[in-house]
């Protein structure tokens, strides 16, 4: 029996992940982040999120919206395996999905009513921004978290690395922090210490500078002697 049913969804996340690249591989790793959940119609009524305020993590199931055009593959390759192994696509958390739904768990710290909108304040997202959410629900921890649960491949968190900023970096980060981005350098450091650049790449020597967008700006880093250096930021041209 083939079941289909068409779904909607309920709300957009805003984060300051505009691009995939960088962003955390999953929730929980860069906590310094903040986003908002914004109710859509015909969902958009305090009543619908009325109780939520009890509860201080919430899941939110959502589109992996910017991959559903690639479709989905049987098996592949997890990144925590160095990109060599393959496994069921069941047996990952790959955004290549035969229905294309993440999940996460997200720290709630609030529901405002703003211009006309119901936005639940987040933080520890691994959402792209604008990323539609298909549904919201708290995360109730004496059944949803398992203390001796087996984590397979992905058992422990994820090594970080050391992030340093250039010096010209550091002035003008307090200048963007005072202005309008708070927590500018920790979640710069968050995101760089996951070391987001592909498996192969990490092998050998990597010259190369890369670029992750947080808000309007664009990071400019590099990796030298396994350090990861910040060597500019720039107001994003996209
Ligand atoms: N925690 C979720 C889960 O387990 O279902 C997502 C895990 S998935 C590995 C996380 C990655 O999804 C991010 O690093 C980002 O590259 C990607 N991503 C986030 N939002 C997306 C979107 N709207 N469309 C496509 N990819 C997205």
């Amino acid at each position: 029996m083939t079941m289909t049913r068409e779904i909607q969804a309920v709300a957009i996340c805003r984060s300051p992940y505009k691009q995939k690249f960088g962003i955390p591989r999953q929730p929980g790793l860069v906590t310094a982040a903040r986003g908002y959940v914004e109710l859509q119609a015909p969902f958009n009524h305090i009543d619908t999120v009325r109780g939520l305020e009890q509860y201080s993590h919430i899941w939110l199931l959502f589109s992996f919206h910017e991959n559903l055009a690639q479709g989905w593959k049987t098996t592949v390759r997890p990144p925590r395996l160095g990109g060599n192994e393959k496994l069921g696509v069941f047996a990952t958390r790959s955004t290549f999905r035969p229905n294309g739904i993440g999940q996460s768990v997200v720290k709630l710290h609030g529901i405002h009513q703003r211009k006309g909108k119901v936005v639940l304040e987040i933080s520890a997202m691994d959402l792209l921004d604008g990323t539609p959410i298909l549904d919201i629900k708290p995360y109730i921890p004496f059944s949803d978290a398992i203390s001796d649960a087996q984590g397979g491949i992905a058992h422990e968190a994820p090594i970080l690395a050391k992030v340093k900023f250039a010096n010209d970096v550091v002035a003008q980060l307090a200048k963007y922090e005072q202005q309008q981005y708070p927590n500018l350098q920790a979640i710069i450091e968050g995101v760089l210490a996951q070391d987001p650049r592909p498996a192969y790449k990490k092998a050998k020597a990597d010259p190369k500078q890369y670029q992750v967008a947080l808000y309007d700006l664009d990071i400019l880093w590099r990796v030298v002697d396994e350090v990861i250096i910040v060597e500019a930021i720039r107001r994003s041209t996209i």
